[in-house]
């Protein structure tokens, strides 16, 4: 199964009522990682890099190649992702790389100039046949100084879509990022009126803080893509740290790095039945 467009993974989700698992690579096995608990699963998967990421490794090019490469040679629907983009310049090079999306994040921008910035990202994309994200509405926790309080306004959300012409909208809906607890309370009622009003996929950022029962509801309710990153971080390096522990001896990193990535493949498989299952 070849590389395919992030629209191809979301359009038929948004369709047919079941959410699209994003998870975040950080180095190469989690891209490999990813994608075994999505073949698992039998179940498309969209990799995504975040502009973090990036940073750690120096450059995007990289472990956007490797990324791209595992996706070519995936046995499910696999799209590549650009996550949290703050540079325009950033975003170009992820279309030269071959992604099928990108979130452009000028969230933490005023009103008026998100919706400039956003807009003309979204033209350069559209032209090159890739499809967008942006943010109305900071979802905290990225830099640690935000609490979840922030709402995305349902009118302000689809006046934002219609003024940049992006075709999906992250939105803040009671989850911060890099929760390393299920504490997060989505607030379902919010998401039903979003889901009304705003004619693009939405997105859930901070997804890691949510009880597993409550993201299969949150689907239900009306968002699309769904974005996981910290809780894989957990599984990863808990796997780690355990094999360490069991085996004092070990100075091969191919002995414990898999380790983590079998435990985040078990996670992504369990996850995708999660965000594709019918509430009960
Ligand atoms: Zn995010």
């Amino acid at each position: 199964m070849p590389l395919v467009t992030t629209a191809e993974i979301v359009g038929p989700a948004l369709r047919g009522g079941l959410g699209a698992g994003a998870f975040n690579v950080i180095q190469i096995e989690h891209a490999q990682a990813i994608v075994a608990g999505a073949e698992a699963a039998g179940a498309p998967v969209i990799l995504q890099i975040s502009e973090n990421a990036v940073r750690y490794h120096g450059a995007l090019a990289a472990i956007g190649r490797a990324t791209v490469e595992v996706a070519h040679a995936a046995r499910v629907p696999v799209a590549v992702h650009l996550d949290h983009a703050t540079e325009p310049g950033l975003v170009r090079e992820a279309l030269g790389l071959g992604f099928g999306s990108v979130m452009f994040d000028a969230s933490a921008r005023d009103y008026d100039a998100n919706v400039a910035a956003t807009a003309a990202v979204a033209a350069d994309c559209h032209a090159a046949g890739v499809w967008v994200e942006a943010e109305l509405g900071e979802v905290g926790g990225k830099n640690g100084v935000h609490s979840p309080g922030a709402r995305t306004d349902p009118a302000e959300a689809a006046a934002y879509v219609a003024a940049t012409g992006v075709d999906a909208l992250a939105v803040a809906v009671g989850t911060s990022h890099a929760m390393v607890v299920k504490e997060a309370v989505v607030d379902l009622e919010l998401v039903a009126a979003l889901r009304a009003a705003v004619p693009v996929p939405l997105v859930l950022h901070g997804s890691s803080g949510v009880p597993e029962a409550d993201l299969t509801r949150a689907v239900a309710a009306g968002l699309t893509k769904v974005n996981i990153a910290t809780h894989l971080n957990v599984a990863y390096t808990r796997a780690i740290r355990g094999h360490l522990a069991d085996h004092p001896e070990v100075v091969d990193p191919r002995r414990y790095v898999a380790a983590g990535r079998e435990a985040v493949a078990r996670e992504v498989t369990r996850l995708l039945a999660l965000v594709r299952a019918v509430p009960r």
